[in-house]
């Protein structure tokens, strides 16, 4: 089936076409390294990794290209605040938030672009925008002139609207238009400057976007992605500038996700309630929060509080344990007479998660169909105890690929998790001494039994010339 993506240029939902055969190019607006990533961005970026997965699932070849703003207002005044360069902010930051995705287990983009190492590019583009008369100098600044492009406006809407925002922004006299924006700030005391045709300051951060995406993805290319925080000014102004610069379309499918709300507001530092990951994980582990941030569709909205992570962990529970309930049948060589109908369970419920993804990325559909894999498996081990092994690793290999390929949640069951711990492998010890006493003693049938048993929970023993080893079953 085709995938059909709700694109806000255009605000209606689209058969996704890709610009080159089998190849999908996608920008994400990255983190502006200032701060620790909350969990409303950490639900950007965990639907980015949605829309990332799900496209190789389908067997396009992605190009993720994601960015990190590391010159910014924000970074320049928390390196005020604090003394550390910019730099060093950036690093701290910038650090922080790959320790954060790789906790939420979002693939690691193809390219992430610093701002600060493509400056010349950026003056590049802002020179050609002069040259081509959609931008203009004052006094060393750089502003872009919306009047100039006609589109402006057909993102987030109403042109009007737009240039009236624009207004409520900020007064600046230097500006032909209210809703002007700044391509180049010229310096300020105490701010990091790089030199420019028009002396020395800083790249605006609308155009460091514009100019990264061109530069990896190409002039045009096919999905550009965002929270809806960002429709307007900034990926206005990133049409604008692309597409004045280039003539041609820039990107052609508009991704944003829904606010995350905490206990019904809206994150605010001033009211409190700004929880970032590290806080998210200290009441819940990396996979409920994952799990929690898809069960909401991505253009709905969602609200954390303590209920809806409690009901998230539950329910992945319910997932696991159907997990460990297949992978803990006993394996037999014959068919048994439940086992096609579990089959054929499997397989509709498969169609019905990739109808639900390829309808806008609908993960709680998803998800519904995940649990009806679930109940398939919980009604058959109801009735069986065995299975035969190739139908275990058919449902297995199923359920894996839709919740850890697509979703991205980790399978850990408890039963992986059992060789972790000391007292298991203190036990294995104790019965693996007690079985090597018996072979001494050629009791054959006793030490073959202990090895049958291991067998059944899972746990295989191998003898070898250096004494028995012990490892768990692999599905
Ligand atoms: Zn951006």
């Amino acid at each position: 089936m085709r995938l059909r993506i709700f694109n806000t240029l255009g605000m209606r939902k689209e058969d996704f076409v890709p610009l080159r055969d089998g190849e999908v190019r996608i920008y994400a607006c990255g983190p502006t390294v200032y701060d620790f990533i909350h969990i409303g961005n950490a639900r950007a970026f965990v639907f980015m990794d949605i829309v990332h997965r799900y496209l190789e699932y389908k067997g396009f070849r992605v190009i993720f290209v994601s960015n990190i703003t590391d010159v910014d207002d924000k970074i320049i005044r928390r390196s005020q605040e604090t003394g550390l360069s910019i730099q060093q902010i950036g690093e701290i930051y910038s650090e922080a938030y790959f320790n954060d995705i790789e906790a939420l287990n979002i693939m690691k983009p193809d390219v992430c672009p610093r701002a600060t190492q493509h400056i010349s590019e950026m003056i590049e583009v802002i020179q050609k925008l002069i040259e081509k008369g959609f931008a203009y100098q004052v006094d060393g600044d750089v502003y872009f002139d919306v009047s100039k492009f006609e589109d402006y406006g057909k993102l987030s809407g109403n042109k009007m609207e737009a240039l009236e925002m624009g207004a409520r922004i900020e007064v600046n006299p230097k500006k032909r238009n209210p809703a002007d924006f700044a391509l180049w700030k010229s310096r300020k005391e105490g701010e990091p400057a790089w030199y420019s045709p028009w002396g020395w300051g800083r790249p605006g951060w609308h155009i460091e976007c514009s100019t990264m995406a061109m530069r990896y993805l190409g002039e045009t290319f096919d999905i550009h992605m965002g929270g809806k925080d960002l429709i307007f000014p900034h990926h206005e102004n990133e049409i604008a500038q692309a597409e004045s610069l280039t003539g041609k379309p820039f990107a052609r499918y508009w991704l944003h996700n829904e606010w995350l709300t905490v206990n019904g507001q809206k994150m605010s530092k001033s009211l409190g309630n700004f929880i970032t990951v590290q806080d998210a994980l200290k009441m819940c582990s990396p996979q409920v929060l994952r799990f929690f941030l898809i069960s909401a569709h991505y253009r709905s909205p969602l609200d954390f509080n303590k209920e809806s992570l409690e009901q998230a962990k539950a329910s992945l529970e319910k997932i696991l344990n159907a997990i460990e309930r297949l992978l803990s049948l006993e394996e037999r060589t014959k068919k048994g007479e439940n086992e096609d109908a579990l089959l054929s369970q499997v397989y509709e419920a498969k169609k019905r998660f990739e109808e639900a993804m390829d309808d806008d990325f609908n993960t709680p559909l998803a998800i519904a169909a995940i649990f009806d894999i679930v109940k398939a498996i919980n009604i058959y081990s109801s009735k069986e105890r065995q299975i035969e092994s190739t139908t275990k690793k058919e449902v297995y290999g199923v359920v894996r690929t839709l919740l850890e390929d697509v979703l991205g949640i980790k399978i850990e069951t408890k039963g992986k998790e059992k060789p972790r711990s000391e007292l298991v492998d203190s036990l294995m010890n104790i019965i693996l001494e007690f079985r090597q006493e018996m072979r001494r003693r050629k009791e054959w049938k006793i030490s073959d039994e202990i090895r049958d048993k291991l067998r059944k929970i899972g746990v295989i023993i191998e003898d070898t010339p250096h004494g028995t080893r012990w490892q768990l079953k692999e599905v």
